[in-house]
């Protein structure tokens, strides 16, 4: 097997697992710990030179087998050095861009970033005295005009969670190597499966495990998977904070793993399905899927990635906030929610023109993201009709 590329499926299902290790079993028991007992004076002594090590058991809160099996199997998954869980998406986020800055300092940080890192950029960081400067996702080379003496970190989401454009990774992480600045991707939408970016010369990735990873709707999960020159900084960043995940969490989150190459199959399918439905119908004005060729970045989607997830946005033909509400509140097989990536279909409306600086939301019309989950797609069409129906009777 050794020169072989493994595929992600087969992947998925042997890494993290050591059934030696548990009596036989196949999956790896959960270890509820906080104390680990040290045998002899000399093994605790000798302790301060194994600290530094991966998958070395401390402390609970430095890892158990368990998220050190996780870790290790994403990490492996993504083309990564190492990995490192943490207690939630965002918490991933934080501790990756905080590892990098100090006081007088200087981000660059993706206009189509998700929210929250935004917030914690412009309130958090701010207030710690870096700088953030968000740049046009759509930047690529030219992000080189932004950079500063003093620009530690370029920060990309892509494709954007709400908007889906998709940046030139490679042409941005080139220009970051030139000048010795960092690079941290927010790799949540692709997940290990259908983007690899340390192979496009991304530094740093973070997951919301939260979603494609444990996959159920039934857990909150970080994960940060970097390259050697960064882990043990972004790990110590994590550790100091007192960042960690819970072992029952982390335990859904790899058993969630062993099927996520499958269900990814289905999202990616059955999304374009219902992507393709919505682009044909009156009441749409557009359809902004990375992995539909009408999409303005396409050909870089195409270039870069390997698959597309089940989140998507497309634009309804009204500014009407009643017929919104009557699309939303007559389909029955979608819910309304935050977050995306479990079993089950979401449409949730959104607004970004208030939290764009370096970009203008020309979009007419009302945004709506929709997570194609594991549903048979023509019965979420069929939902969708419905609530187009309710939608035109409203008008
Ligand atoms: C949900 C999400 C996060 C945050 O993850 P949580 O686990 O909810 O904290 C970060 N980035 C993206 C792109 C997300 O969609």
């Amino acid at each position: 097997m050794k020169h072989q590329k493994i595929s992600a499926h087969t992947q998925a299902a042997h890494l993290g697992r050591d059934a030696k290790a548990s009596h036989g079993f196949v999956n790896l028991p959960i270890y509820h710990g906080s104390t680990v007992l040290y045998e002899t004076y000399q093994d605790f002594k000798e302790l301060q030179n194994r600290r530094q090590n991966l998958n070395e058991v401390i402390y609970g809160r430095y890892g158990t087998p368990l998220s050190f099996a996780l870790e290790n199997a994403v990490a492996e998954m993504e083309g990564a050095f190492a990995a490192v869980t943490t207690s939630s998406g965002l918490a991933a986020i934080t501790a990756s861009l905080l590892a990098f800055v100090e006081q007088g300092d200087h981000v660059l940080v993706s206009d189509s970033v998700y929210q929250p890192t935004r917030v914690y950029c412009d309130r958090v960081l701010k207030r710690f005295g870096t700088e953030t400067t968000y740049y046009d996702p759509l930047v690529g080379g030219q992000i080189e005009d932004l950079l500063r003496p003093n620009t530690k970190v370029v920060f990309l989401e892509s494709p954007g969670s709400q908007t889906f454009e998709v940046q030139d990774i490679p042409a941005i992480t080139a220009v970051a190597r030139k000048h010795g600045v960092n690079t941290i991707i927010d790799n949540t939408w692709a997940t290990p499966v259908y983007l690899k970016p340390f192979e496009l010369g991304v530094d740093v990735s973070v997951h919301a495990a939260t979603k494609y990873i444990t996959g159920h709707s039934d857990a909150m999960l970080g994960l940060i998977t970097a390259a050697e020159n960064c882990y043990f900084k972004i790990r110590d960043s994590v550790r100091l904070m007192g960042q960690c995940a819970g072992p029952d969490v982390t335990y859904l989150g790899l058993r969630g793993l062993r099927s996520m190459p499958t269900r990814l199959e289905r999202h990616y399918q059955s999304g374009l399905t219902v992507a393709n439905w919505l682009a044909q119908r009156n009441e749409v004005m557009e359809v902004i899927h990375p992995a539909l060729p009408s999409h303005p970045d396409y050909a870089i989607w195409k270039r870069d990635f390997s698959g597309a997830s089940g989140l998507f946005s497309f634009i309804v033909d009204t500014a009407s906030e009643t017929e919104i509400a009557a699309l939303l509140d007559n389909t029955q097989l979608f819910g309304m929610g935050f977050s995306w990536g479990g079993f089950e279909s979401l449409l949730i409306p959104f607004d970004p023109t208030a939290y764009r600086t370096a970009t203008e939301w020309k979009s007419k019309g009302t945004a709506i993201r929709i997570h194609v989950g594991l549903e048979n797609p023509d019965d979420l069409i069929a939902d969708l009709e419905n609530g187009f129906s309710a939608m035109k009777n409203r008008h």
